[in-house]
């Protein structure tokens, strides 16, 4: 069947607000690799891995086979049975997240992730105040768009939280912009002690340490470490939101907290996305004081179901045998300068930033600071149309392209999908 047709029948049963990308929105029928093809049989470089969902690569036998193997055997939740592979799982994570006497709740989302972390955090402070960063995205849950400081996605203000938002999260806008690194952290710092000045105790803290949706910002190194003392001051949690940034996918660290790691760990972090190369996999990890102050049941049915941990274990081995965070690193090295030549003589491009395989390309009007996303738009388009997918975001604006292929990337792919974006930018 056309797409066109499924568009239609798309319109006519699904909510007007699940957007699609591109005016002619594509029908995806496989992948192998690092690239996918649609129902018309074309095939696309995929620099966006389903919203960083392919972590290590499409169609990978490893985790296919683990998947065929365990759906054979047995598909079911096991939330009151022993579970091998989620026993299996959480071990592992544990031992990965840096954050000591570790326990881990599997959960089928990033939403259902930072729901819990909330659920936690409010629990063990006993407030229902929660400190967000400004343009942050955390989900769509009642409770993770009221944290969500991004207003093109938090359909409601009518959140039993209350939340108060902070400065830092991006580095290239707002008041604070013209600062140094070290300056912006000071001043940042200073307007979070000026904040709880005002307020009750809140009970966490929860950024994302490279913001996604908002555009793939970046906050000097250390600024939350700087916040982690004011935080432990006043007896906050800091929750990490790493759905985004985890897994390697930064290059240089593991996890996205580590580029703020002076004051120690996070007390509680999230994950989601990549881990299951698309099976439904988020969780949270916290110290099991934090983790056990819950004194009633709570479940999540499909959490860790065995065919989505089998998944999970056989995409972790793969990217730890293989280091794709070391990929990650020189790949992304190499595609961020090369974008930043191709960017250099575009008077669109305000900006080329990101770390390891999370780039962002901020577009503007050309000769002044004011987003561009008719740019945005016209450029994911043409890359589209030159076998290439990408990614956007960057506050309600939308003026960001986001590039975020499979951790497995190869310098071959990277030259190749640079020279695409060059054309597309060129062009617009
Ligand atoms: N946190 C972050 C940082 C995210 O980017 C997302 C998804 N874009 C979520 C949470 C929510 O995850 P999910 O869509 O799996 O519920």
């Amino acid at each position: 069947m056309p797409a066109t047709d499924l568009h239609g029948r798309h319109r006519a049963v699904l909510p007007d607000w699940l957007a699609l990308y591109y005016r002619r929105p594509i029908e995806l029928t496989h992948g192998e690799g690092r690239h996918v093809w649609d129902a018309e049989g074309n095939r696309y470089l995929d620099f966006f891995g389903g919203i960083l969902t392919t972590m290590t690569a499409h169609a990978l036998p490893e985790v296919t086979k683990a998947v065929a193997e365990q759906a054979g055997r047995i598909i079911h939740s096991s939330t009151l049975y022993l579970n091998r592979p989620m026993v299996e799982f959480a071990e592992r994570v544990a031992a990965l997240s840096g954050i000591p006497d570790a326990r881990v709740f599997v959960t089928t989302s990033g939403t259902e992730a930072n729901d819990t972390a909330l659920l936690l955090a409010t629990a063990y402070r006993r407030s229902n105040q929660i400190l967000a960063m400004r343009n942050s995205y955390h989900g769509r849950s009642f409770s993770a768009v009221s944290i969500t400081g991004n207003s093109g996605w938090s359909p409601t203000s009518l959140s039993p939280l209350q939340t108060l938002y902070v400065h830092g999260g991006v580095r290239t806008r707002g008041p604070y912009a013209h600062l140094s690194d070290t300056d912006f952290i000071a001043a940042c710092v200073a307007d979070l002690e000026d904040l709880l000045g005002h307020v009750r105790v809140p009970a966490a803290l929860i950024a994302e340490p490279i913001q996604g949706v908002g555009g793939f910002t970046s906050p000097p190194d250390g600024l939350y470490a700087a916040f982690r003392e004011v935080l432990d001051r006043h007896g906050i949690l800091w929750i990490s939101d790493e759905v985004q940034t985890g897994w390697g996918r930064t290059g240089e660290h593991f996890w996205g907290w580590q580029a703020h790691a002076e004051n120690g760990p996070p007390d509680i972090l999230t994950f989601a996305k990549g881990i299951g190369n698309g099976m439904s996999i988020g969780g949270v990890v916290a110290r099991a004081e934090i983790m056990n102050c819950l004194d009633a049941n709570s479940i999540s049915t499909f959490g860790g179901s065995p065919v989505t941990m089998a998944a999970g274990v056989a995409n972790l081995a793969y990217l730890l045998d293989h280091d794709l965070p070391g990929n990650a690193r020189r790949v992304g090295g190499l595609l961020i300068e090369r974008l930043r030549a191709a960017g250099a003589g575009v008077p669109a491009v305000r900006e080329v930033r990101g770390r390891g395989l999370m780039i962002g390309i901020e577009l503007v009007k050309p000769g002044t600071d004011e987003a561009n996303p008719e740019a945005a738009a016209a450029v994911t388009e043409a890359a589209r149309e030159g076998g290439l997918l990408i990614g956007k975001g960057g506050g309600h604006d939308t003026s960001v392209l986001r590039i975020a292929p499979p951790l497995s990337l190869t310098v071959a792919e990277a030259e190749e999908g640079a020279a695409i974006l060059e054309r597309a930018l060129d062009s617009v």
